[in-house]
């Protein structure tokens, strides 16, 4: 799948988002390796710390369905700004797909391409790399 249909499939996904504190809605869609998207919403709540970024949420749902191996994220914002990963999603990210491309787009400006390396160079890991 092209990067610019995984944007498009975050994009659809954006109204689903439960932003009413921050008013920032966020949305992701994860390409599996096998071809199947998975999207996520960014899920808030009262408490603040509990909000689940879009991108976890994703995870989660690829995870729960069998999914542990992913090629390409998309994720996208109605703010200004690029909606870089978090560095909690980052993390999250590198557990199952170290390799993966990200693209990111703002409301606006065009989307922008990064590598899980780039964003996260040295990520925890049990494992000996
Ligand atoms: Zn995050």
């Amino acid at each position: 799948m092209e990067p610019g249909e995984l944007v498009t499939l975050a994009r659809e996904a954006l109204p689903r988002a439960y932003a009413p504190y921050s008013g920032y809605r966020v949305a992701a869609a994860l390409l599996t390796e096998k071809g199947e998207v998975f999207t996520g919403v960014n899920v808030e709540n009262s408490s603040l710390g509990l909000t689940v970024c879009a991108e976890r949420a994703a995870v989660a749902a690829a995870v729960t369905a069998g999914h542990r191996q992913f090629s390409r994220l998309a994720v996208v914002a109605e703010g200004d700004a690029p909606p870089l990963p978090c560095g909690a999603c980052r993390q999250v990210l590198s557990e199952f797909a170290p390799d993966l491309q990200i693209f990111v787009a703002s409301r606006d400006e065009e989307m922008q391409k990064f590598t899980l390396q780039e964003l996260l160079p040295h990520s925890f890991s049990f494992r000996k790399k």
